[in-house]
């Protein structure tokens, strides 16, 4: 996590995926009325799309920042709660920047800033870097009254994001098979954007979760198997074509197929880039997802690009690389014809599509994929991770390593991926094989080593 505590020494202030901290903690009304104001300031006297998910402080710090931006000249175009990608779409359809307050899955104590360029995609980094040196110098820009910006809604955002989704699927054919389907938004940013895009697809929508609650009393905001045990349990025997859950501000989504089985994001990513790849196309993923992407591009004689983790990094290197596909293991997938940025009902949208027209059910069509697991862990952060690379390498029987992001190290029968998270004090460790149960057992070894390395004297 970043530390927002202010400094004359300069420190960065945006993390991986934006600004993340706790509200009245580290988060306070006066640092996000600042950063809102040095956010105006690079930005210019222009309009702004604003949104937030639903935390319940949300309009605490949205109205901050607001603030901020407004006492810079800036114009807020306030569209509420939304999904982070369907203020991304706006962003992109308008040419304006914004900003959204969101932690994504984080859990509910966080909240966050992120903000937007006017192509929709995440600011790059040497720009955040601009708006942190305003911050610093406190080289605001501060307007005469007349021009202090204004604040109003645009109603149409839902609509527009909508439809932009839907142009990019075979709606008909989707419409046909009258798919039912189970949602759950885990109260957060999709709770109306994922059932509204599926009645439109002609599904029979069932929800679970589909209502606001800034404190995600329903469910942990990671889509993960072990947050979605009433999802699941509802899945199995309930009939249905298809599940799906999003995180807190919904680029993410994952699937349950239609026997309750939890589909691991790692190969709806394949699912969808073997569905659009053609000779000669660019595929960008991180290091972080498994090798069947590998298998998959070769088989295609498509070109694979691996990236540092981080969904904002995917999408600036498809830009650069004009790559039409990516995403990441998680569950985030971007699909450049819509937007370059991660898009939970985009995904969706995908998917059924690939149901109609394949005419096969999720599970007939995940069970055709190379068979690769990956199985995460979250260690908690104690030490400073580069104090205990040199100890785990020293203990691995490695052939190679790649330290291009943590330590990715490769072993006869699979990998092993250990990196500090950019959001949260954790550790991640994902083991990765053919093997189901192997890739969990090199989680597991490698959870237990980096636990015990910090409990010792010897990571000093
Ligand atoms: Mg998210």
């Amino acid at each position: 996590m970043v530390k927002l505590t202010e400094t004359p020494d300069y420190k960065p202030i945006f993390g991986t995926n934006g600004i993340r901290g706790i509200p009245n903690k580290d988060l306070t009304v006066e640092f996000a009325q600042e950063i809102g104001k040095a956010i105006g300031t690079y930005y210019g006297k222009v309009s702004v799309a604003m949104g937030r998910d639903t935390r319940d402080t949300g309009n605490m710090i949205f109205n901050a920042v607001a603030s901020g931006l407004m006492s810079s000249g800036s114009g807020i175009i306030d569209l509420g709660i939304l999904p982070t990608p369907a203020l991304q779409y706006y962003c992109k359809s308008k040419g304006i920047f914004g900003v959204v307050i969101t932690a994504s899955h984080n859990p509910p104590r966080f909240n966050g800033i992120k903000c937007i360029a006017n192509d929709g995609t995440e600011l790059r980094r040497e720009d955040e870097e601009k708006i942190e040196r305003i911050y610093y110098e406190k080289a605001f820009a501060t307007v005469p009254w007349e021009d202090v910006g204004t604040l109003r809604g645009d109603p149409t955002s839902l609509e527009l994001y909508l439809d932009g989704i839907l142009s990019h699927v075979n709606v008909g054919k989707i419409r046909e098979k009258q798919f039912r389907v189970l949602v759950d938004s885990g109260n957060g940013a999709s709770y109306f954007t994922t059932p509204a895009l599926l009645r439109k697809l002609g599904c029979s929508v069932v929800s679970l979760n589909t209502y606001p609650d800034g404190k995600f009393t329903s469910r942990t905001s990671e889509p993960r198997p072990e947050n979605l045990k009433d999802l699941i349990s509802l899945m199995k025997g309930g009939n249905f074509n298809l599940g799906v859950a999003h995180d807190g501000d919904a680029d993410r989504a994952v699937f349950i197929d239609e026997k309750g089985n939890f589909i691991d994001g790692d190969k709806t990513l394949c699912l969808v880039v073997r569905s659009v790849i053609k000779p000669g196309t660019k595929v960008v993923t991180p290091i972080s997802s498994s090798d069947a992407i590998d298998e998959i591009c070769h088989d295609g004689k498509a070109d694979l690009i691996r990236t540092r983790v981080g969904a904002p990094l995917v999408s600036r290197t498809m830009i650069d690389n004009r790559a039409m596909i990516g995403g990441e293991e998680n569950g985030g997938i971007i699909y450049g014809e819509h937007q370059y940025c991660r898009d939970g009902a985009m995904t969706v949208a995908l998917i059924l599509n690939l149901m109609a027209v394949g005419g096969k059910r999720i599970s007939e069509m995940i069970s055709s994929l190379p068979q690769f697991f990956i199985h995460k862990l979250s260690v908690e952060r104690k030490r400073d991770w580069k104090s205990l690379e040199p100890h785990i390498l020293s203990y691995a029987e490695t052939k190679s390593n790649d330290r291009s992001d943590g330590l990715k190290i490769y072993l006869s029968d699979g990998w092993v991926l250990m990196r500090p998270s950019g959001t949260e004090p954790i550790i991640r460790v994902y083991g990765q094989s053919r093997d189901e149960k192997r890739a969990r057992e090199l989680a597991l070894e490698y959870e237990a080593l980096i636990l015990g390395l910090q409990e010792g004297p010897s990571a000093e």
